[in-house]
């Protein structure tokens, strides 16, 4: 293994590789990922004055549901993921949509060494919780940006709250994902997640929580950020 593999749990890849022909099935494994999915493009869309043409990257891009609906609103858009079943279910996808996306095997840190300052906008979604140092990631996302560009990241609190609704409710009682998709000890606080962007010189122009109510399939933005959030930073252009 190199050095620019090993913020890679492989445990965690495989967990997601396992249910590779899940991702396209609206009421699966992955169902909430693609309820969810409208609000984080319509976030992304608002904060970029929309997408036409822009270079995108999506990291940790699993069978593709964001990728997709990026490309589909005129993004350029490369997307990765370190498991391969990831990206062939993906690739499988995009055909059959009709879609030009260039989906890659790689990490983040592995993609910035022969990448760096080309994306208008990166997005990495519900990854950073499942990888060992989420703060290398970030580094490498920024070395991936354009001065000026976009950044987009959404992961999971590490609250009382988070833990109940994520773990015991969401996996334990509602089995809305797989039991075990969660470990409580790598969710992540905004204070950590933007402290270490901010260290890069990111600047954050907007953090949202996203509130999941399963029984009445809601999904909605919310002021409360103590579960599932989402935020959008920017890289200074000087
Ligand atoms: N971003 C997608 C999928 C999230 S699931 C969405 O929100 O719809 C998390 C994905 O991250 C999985 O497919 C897993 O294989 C991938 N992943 C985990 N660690 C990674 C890493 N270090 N580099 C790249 N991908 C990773």
């Amino acid at each position: 293994m190199t050095m620019t593999n090993e913020n890679v749990d492989p445990h965690e890849i495989d967990k997601f590789a396992s249910l590779a022909s899940q991702w396209w099935d609206q009421d699966g494994e992955f169902k909430t990922l693609h309820q969810i999915n409208p609000l984080r493009v319509e976030f992304i869309e608002q904060h970029t004055n929309g997408l036409f043409e822009l270079k995108t990257l999506d990291v940790g891009c699993g069978g593709g549901i964001l990728s997709e609906s990026l490309a589909k609103r005129g993004a350029k858009v490369t997307a990765l993921d370190m498991g391969e079943a990831q990206i062939e279910v993906a690739k499988l996808h995009a055909l059959e949509s009709q879609l030009d996306i260039d989906y890659q095997l790689s990490s983040a840190e592995q993609f910035a060494q022969a990448h760096a300052g080309q994306y208008d906008v990166i997005t990495c979604m519900e990854m950073l919780e499942h990888v060992p140092d989420p703060s290398s990631v970030i580094e490498a996302l920024n070395t991936l940006l354009k001065p000026g560009g976009h950044l987009f990241l959404s992961t999971v609190n590490r609250t009382p709250k988070s833990y109940a609704l994520m773990i015991l409710a969401a996996e334990k009682l509602l089995r809305m994902v797989p039991n075990g998709t969660h470990q409580y000890a790598k969710f992540l606080k905004p204070s950590e997640l933007l402290g270490w962007c901010d260290h890069l010189g990111l600047q954050t122009q907007h953090l949202t929580g996203i509130r999941v109510i399963p029984f009445i399939d809601s999904y909605q933005f919310c002021a409360d950020v103590s579960v599932n959030y989402m935020a959008h930073l920017t890289k200074p252009d000087y």
